[in-house]
């Protein structure tokens, strides 16, 4: 059984929160025996489990007290970020080094940046390999869906892929690519899918665990 603190009210039914730290807060009603709490909390364990792993992956997501500019996700590792008297922002093995007056809002746009360039880069290789030809395509700011594809094929990703790992960034681009095909996601949408990526599970499961990267910066 998960620990948590529980806070009673005037509330009529039980309700589970995970605060910012993946501690359990469980909200219950005034007169609700302890016993009764804790059956509850016991039946919701998956639940709870899996969204404490989320908040750690956001925990560790999240810049750390050093502020914004303490490191950045980037093909899905985290890079320490250090001001250097440089020109041109550049990652090495180890860091990325940024021009030492930058901002957050500079950084911001060249991570965008960098995902367009990414992008322009792999999505062709995808689209001779599958066959499947997009109208273009945008690096947008949704904070919803990864990718989406418009009814003229046109492809739209959201520029905080370039946190995620090369990998996952095919499998999305791979994604929209087969939406050319089937604009659904009926069976053999993703039949088409696992022809070109036979890992997407994975994939699909990897995005799920760190939903959380949609929300940085
Ligand atoms: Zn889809």
């Amino acid at each position: 059984m998960p620990d948590y603190t529980l806070i009673r009210s005037d509330r009529k039914t039980l309700a589970l929160e995970i605060d910012r730290t993946g501690a359990l807060i469980v909200r219950a009603p005034r007169r609700l025996s302890r016993a009764a709490v804790d059956r509850f909390v016991e039946s919701r364990s998956a639940w709870i489990a899996e969204k404490q792993r989320l908040q750690q992956v956001r925990a560790s997501a999240v810049t750390p007290a050093g502020g914004w500019d303490a490191a950045v996700w980037y093909r899905g590792r985290q890079y320490p970020v250090l001001r250097r008297q440089v020109r041109q922002p550049a990652f090495t093995d180890e860091a990325l080094m940024i021009p030492e007056g930058w901002t957050a809002q500079r950084l911001r746009a060249f991570l965008k940046e960098e995902c367009r360039r990414l992008v322009a880069v792999r999505l062709p290789v995808l689209s001779a390999r599958t066959g499947l030809c997009p109208t273009g395509f945008h690096v947008t700011e949704a904070q919803t869906r990864w990718g989406s594809c418009s009814g003229k094929n046109s492809l739209n990703f959201a520029w905080r892929l370039v946190f995620c790992p090369p990998e996952i960034m095919d499998y999305v681009m791979l994604h929209e690519l087969c939406h050319i095909r089937h604009k659904n996601h009926s069976a053999a949408f993703w039949a088409l899918v696992a022809q070109f990526d036979p890992d997407y599970a994975a994939h699909r499961a990897w995005l799920r665990e760190h939903a959380a990267l949609m929300e940085l910066f």
